[in-house]
């Protein structure tokens, strides 16, 4: 037993990490940073600029921007109470909500429309297994302020884009939910046909179906498929302003040789949505294959206090990408530097040292070795690093105000046999340099 300050004693326990919330090993560092950059490059290049906002909100934030029938409302959210000041919080479940209130708050949209892409984790209280985590990460693109189908469009560009750059097969399904009045004469068309096959609703059915019957078209209930599959078709209630924009977002999708299907049963979780929804989905991941979800949010900025403002936007579920990303390119290992150098203690460090600040000041990432300077030690040291030079500041060549440089690795990381060559410490920049 160990004491503490205090002279208690201690006991030794383990604390693990938190069922479903997952470490980033560094071994995983350089798909994960693949994925992140490749995502904010080919945003950029749709002239969409970054948004953070806190991990935590408000709790009000998201019932109101989610809707307090939906599961992650009724049952995936991380809350509680701020200890200090009793003020109710929530890690956030999305990001969409949070977008908004910063949009809101800071009049962003005031002069011209806004377009702003995220990326961080968010927090949902599900059942963990393949493709779905307690803490997962998102990559988003929220468009404020355009009334579409144009700026629609250009978000499905984008996202293809980005699978064409990861080499991901993924299809669109595309629906509509049409406007807010159709979707109402279609929600009463659809309370009335649940009711007459009020028998073979399941229990979540009935507790939605005056809450949100949309919703039931969603189940995964075997025993409704039939059932569900003859309910009223929202199609059917769309007026000649919803059916012109769906027209118009095809057309677009069409043009840009994009392959989509259309699936009238996608309605998405999130209730604020409307006209434009679409999914991306690989058949890769098993039963967790969606990797993006998306759509128009008109009603939401409203809702959230700010002025009308029309909205769309996506997510992308960054774990299930990169699971996908693996499959095709491995595990992605990056060297942990360009040159290592290595030294015998004493002056020579300094000397391992100075050359490293002058080579990282030339942009070169260095490590110098530290820790025992047996030789065998640290030219294990400089293999493991799989650094493309080793430099090696013995005392003989220190002393001739030189280095010993040694070739380990190609530039494709494959290992080369070279002879090791004496430079000046001048010169070491210049060999470097090509
Ligand atoms: P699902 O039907 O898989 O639960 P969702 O409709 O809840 O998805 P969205 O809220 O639209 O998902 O989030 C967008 C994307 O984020 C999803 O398509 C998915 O790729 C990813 N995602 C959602 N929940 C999780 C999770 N718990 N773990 C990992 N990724 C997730
Ligand atoms: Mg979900």
């Amino acid at each position: 037993m160990k004491t503490d300050n205090n002279g208690t004693t201690m006991a030794k326990i383990k604390i693990n990490g938190i069922k479903g919330m997952n470490d980033m090993l560094p071994e995983e560092a350089a798909i994960w940073e693949y994925f992140t950059d490749t995502a904010r490059r080919t945003a950029a290049a749709y002239g969409f600029k970054q948004i953070r906002t806190p991990i935590v909100e408000a709790t009000g934030l998201f019932c109101r921007g989610i809707g307090e029938v939906t599961d992650i409302v009724e049952k995936e959210m991380y809350s509680f109470t701020d200890s200090m000041n009793g003020e109710a919080l929530t890690l956030r479940p999305e990001n969409t909500s949070a977008v908004v209130r910063c949009a809101i708050e800071h009049s962003l949209t005031y002069n011209a429309p806004q377009r702003l892409w995220y990326f961080g984790p968010m927090f949902r209280h599900e059942r963990p297994q393949r493709g779905r985590y307690r803490q997962f990460h998102q990559f988003g693109c929220e468009a404020l302020g355009f009334a579409g189908p144009d700026i629609d469009i250009e978000l499905l560009a984008m996202t293809a884009r980005l699978w064409k750059a990861f080499d991901i097969k993924a299809r669109l399904e595309l629906n509509t939910l049409g406007a807010l009045e159709e979707r109402a004469r279609h929600r009463e068309a659809l309370i009335a046909y649940f009711e007459a096959n009020a028998d073979i609703l399941d229990e979540d059915a009935r507790r939605r179906l005056h809450t949100n019957p949309l919703r039931i078209l969603d189940t995964k209930n075997p025993d409704m498929q039939e059932m569900v599959n003859a309910a009223p078709r929202l199609l059917d209630f769309l007026g000649e302003e919803s059916l012109a924009f769906l027209a118009r977002l095809e057309a677009g999708v069409q043009a840009l040789g994009i392959e989509y299907t259309i699936n009238p049963r996608l309605v998405r979780g999130l209730d604020y949505y409307n006209h434009t929804v679409f999914e991306w989905i690989t058949d890769c991941l098993g039963s967790q294959g969606t990797i993006c979800g998306g759509g128009r949010y008109d009603p939401l900025v409203e809702m959230l206090g700010g002025r009308p403002t029309p909205a769309v936007g996506f997510a992308i579920g960054a774990e299930r990408v990169i699971e996908l990303i693996r499959e095709t390119h491995g595990t992605m290992t990056a060297p942990d530097c360009e040159i290592y150098i290595a030294h015998q203690g004493g002056h020579t460090e300094l000397a391992a040292r100075s050359a490293a600040e002058r080579l990282r000041d030339a942009g070169h990432s260095v490590i110098v070795h530290a820790g025992s300077t047996s030789f065998k030690s640290m030219m294990r040291r400089a293999d493991q690093s799989l650094a493309q030079w080793c430099v090696i500041a013995g005392e003989s060549e220190v002393n001739e105000g030189k280095l010993a440089v040694k070739r380990l690795r190609d530039a494709n990381g494959e290992q080369v046999f070279a002879e090791q060559m004496k430079v000046a410490v001048d010169d070491l920049l210049a060999l470097f340099a090509d």
